[in-house]
């Protein structure tokens, strides 16, 4: 373990590729002058039409929130916001944040600075505790109290967007919920961070066996999922380039250990992200624990069995549990009333409308979007594109549909692509093929099955990310924007089981890639395109980016001057 001078780190991170360092300085600054732009942009108002307004009621102030908020551009709603967090959180730098890279204060922003100043917008800090679709009311509790110590209240909506996110999964694993840390809020990595540092501190106390010394700085991190990679990085960075110089004691007691169920850590990036990151942390001494599934949680042990069934038991100082999202209560709830109760989140149509419910949205974590299948429609898709009522389609009626059903149907584009398609034509040659029989090309519905039945396989289901949650935001706030507007001139595709179009086009997501942040100034990025790099520059990339895509210019500039902070003075080790 070595401690690395400011100028060693500066270089290093430029060695290797200067010339893109560069344009990384470059575009991070036109990034945020583009942000820049488009938020003085916003502002214009709408004139006013004496019109009752539309109440929305938006729960949560996360990422598919704040989006929403921030894009929604139209005076004719008044906006409720109800959220127990009277702020957003950045969370992709909560890591940071647990080891002191970047201060706590720098990656949130007050959600009173946030919203179109034409949308008339207010905020309620309370917690939501019961939807009730009937009678259009959210039921909600405030920890502060509103009337003589009464905690509840009800609020009136028109339309209800709901973002709530999602909460720690614990899989019910005995001893979880009462020993470990999560890593979900900015409390939790404030948390965490006193916890290290505490850690370090008991460690050094007189009268303490070297056993017990050992325990405490045993730091035990159980998911191998991107968070649970990046906090065991941070504190290997935070120990190797800060602590062990203040500690020299503590340094070869020092273990720290990651436990993952399944095969690899990082499995839903590519092999090559995969394999670097685990040979990266044996390199570090970061001991990964693969096939490893915990079953037990005691005050001073956790207990994990390997695939083959054997059980180890080992003493730990502190744990931080990251292994996937649960459902909040209150949307189970509101799932059990709309008879989704055997869902794990909320189902939504194409347009984010909650399934079986008028007027409420549901987005980011706490909803999933149920794309509907090509072979439920088939028949009525075929009859659509079927014009001449002939009972067969040409080549030219379905391509004449193929637009609307691609736009319909995105696992129609995907399928073409997988199978290196170019069009619908070679989609219907490969049908006549695997039918064994060359037919002229005029489609009796059988055929057209036949041609389609495969498509489904490629329906794809979006990851619960930030990425996706403020581009559900983002898409929303438009349709809301646009809703008078789109009822006279509808612009979505045209409704295969109905008459006419639908009234938007259907949400797509567009993956803009992620990151994998490795520790020592490296990191993984795969972007679109099986675009795959590792190591300093990709560093330098995801500065750029992180800074890039912060809520505000005062985060920007919070979150900027902490990491030269860092880079100049390294960490704060306080305990407070
Ligand atoms: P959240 O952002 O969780 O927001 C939910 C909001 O609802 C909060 O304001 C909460 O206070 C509020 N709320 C909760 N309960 C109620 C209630 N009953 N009533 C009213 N309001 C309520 N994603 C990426 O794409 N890239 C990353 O690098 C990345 N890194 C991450 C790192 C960490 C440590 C974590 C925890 C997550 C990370 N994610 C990342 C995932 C990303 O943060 C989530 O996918 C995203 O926050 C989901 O947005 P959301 O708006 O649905 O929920
Ligand atoms: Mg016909």
């Amino acid at each position: 373990m070595r401690s690395f001078s400011f100028f060693e780190r500066f270089s290093k991170a430029f060695q290797d590729y200067p010339s893109l360092s560069r344009i990384i300085v470059v575009s991070t600054i036109s990034g945020g002058g583009l942000i820049a732009y488009s938020e003085a942009n916003g502002t214009n108002g709408v004139v006013e039409t004496g019109i009752r307004k539309k109440k929305v009621v938006l729960l949560g102030t996360g990422w598919a929130g704040t989006s929403f908020l921030k894009n929604l551009n139209n005076s004719q709603y008044e906006v409720q916001v109800i959220s127990p967090r009277n702020y957003f959180a950045f969370t992709p730098l909560l890591p940071s944040v647990t080891c002191g890279t970047v201060e706590a204060r720098s990656v949130v922003e007050p959600i009173r600075n946030i919203g179109r100043k034409n949308v008339d917008t207010s905020y309620l800090e309370a917690e939501c505790f019961k939807i009730d679709p009937a009678s259009k009311k959210v039921f909600c509790r405030s920890k502060q109290g509103v009337s003589n110590g009464k905690k509840e209240f009800s609020v009136d909506y028109d339309y209800l967007v709901i973002a709530t996110g999602a909460q720690s999964n614990t899989f019910n694993i005995p001893g979880v919920e009462e020993n470990c840390h999560f890593l979900k809020e900015v409390e939790d990595a404030q948390g965490i961070r006193k916890t290290v540092i505490d850690s370090f501190e008991k460690a050094s106390l007189p009268e303490l066996s070297d056993e017990e010394r050992k325990r405490i700085l045993h730091f035990v991190v159980v998911g191998g999922g991107p968070t649970g990679v990046e906090f065991a990085a941070e504190l290997h960075d935070f120990v190797t380039e800060d602590l062990v110089t203040l500690y020299p004691k503590a340094k070869d007691l020092v273990r720290i250990t990651l436990l993952e169920a399944a095969d690899h850590i990082l499995t839903m990036f590519d092999k090559r992200i995969t394999e670097f990151a685990e040979a990266k942390f044996n390199r570090d001494g970061i001991d990964v624990k693969l096939g490893s599934m915990v079953t037990k949680v005691n005050d001073k042990d956790i207990s994990a069995k390997t695939k083959g069934g054997e059980v180890s038991t080992i003493p730990y100082g502190m744990i931080v549990w990251s292994t996937g999202i649960g459902t909040r209560p209150v949307i189970k709830d509101f799932m059990k009333q709309i008879g989704q109760g055997n869902r794990r989140a909320l189902a939504t149509d194409e347009w984010l409308r909650v399934e079986g419910c008028d007027n409420i949205y549901a987005l980011g974590d706490c909803a999933t979007i149920n794309q509907r299948k090509v072979m439920e429609d088939v028949s009525a898709i075929f009859s659509k594109a079927d014009k001449d009522n002939s009972g067969t389609l040409t080549l030219k009626e379905f391509q004449e549909a193929m637009d609307d059903i691609c736009v319909r149907y995105p696992q129609v584009e995907l399928y073409l692509k997988s199978k290196r398609m170019r069009g619908i034509a070679d989609l219907l040659k490969a049908a006549e093929a695997d039918d064994g029989s060359k037919k002229n090309i005029e489609l009796k519905i059988e055929e057209f099955k036949s041609a389609l039945s495969q498509v489904d396989s490629q329906v794809k289901f979006l990851p619960a990310t930030a990425q996706v949650a403020a581009q559900q935001g983002t898409y929303l706030a438009k349709c809301f924007d646009r809703m008078e507007e789109c009822e006279k001139n509808p612009e979505g595709p045209i409704r295969m089981r109905g008459e006419g179009r639908h009234r938007f086009r259907p949400f797509r997501y567009r993956h803009l890639g992620s990151f994998a942040p490795l520790g020592g100034e490296q990191t993984a990025a795969e972007l679109p395109g099986d675009w795959v790099s590792i190591g300093h520059s990709s560093q330098w990339l995801w500065y750029s980016v992180y800074a890039s895509k912060q809520v505000s210019w005062r985060t920007r500039v919070l979150v900027v001057s902490d990491w030269m902070r860092r880079f100049i003075f390294g960490r704060d080790s306080s305990s407070i």
